[in-house]
């Protein structure tokens, strides 16, 4: 039976020398401060989800609530999934129905 060529491993010392890198531990890092509140209009919001998805500290979510169209609509939250709100305007622009009315910055 012809014997299968295999792969050499990375060489050990390459790999005892490699950095890992430091994952912070959310139990223990301080939450940051939000730098904004972001209005949204329920009865103009359609509950896309662009908003949601475009957010990059994961602050807007859908509401289980219904506005009076049937649609879900966007809720801001201070603390998203990945950090406070930046106040970035991203859901500003992204909404097609300008259902972002203000952005306004909070004194730090
Ligand atoms: S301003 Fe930026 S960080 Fe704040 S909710 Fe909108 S997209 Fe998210
Ligand atoms: S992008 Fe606009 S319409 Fe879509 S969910 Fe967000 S606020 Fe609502």
């Amino acid at each position: 039976m012809p014997s299968l060529p295999v792969s050499p491993l990375p060489h050990t010392p390459l790999l005892a020398s490699a950095t890992v890198p430091v994952v912070s531990n959310p139990a223990t890092t301080p939450t940051p401060k939000p730098r904004a509140k972001v209005t949204i209009i329920p009865e103009l919001c359609k509950g896309c989800e662009l908003c949601v998805y475009a957010c990059p500290s994961g602050n807007l979510t859908l509401s289980p609530a219904l506005n009076s169209k049937g649609y879900h609509p966007a809720v801001f939250s201070y603390n998203g999934q990945r950090g406070a709100c930046t106040a970035c305007a991203i859901c500003y622009w992204v909404c097609p129905d300008m259902a972002v009315s203000e952005i306004r910055r909070l004194k730090l």
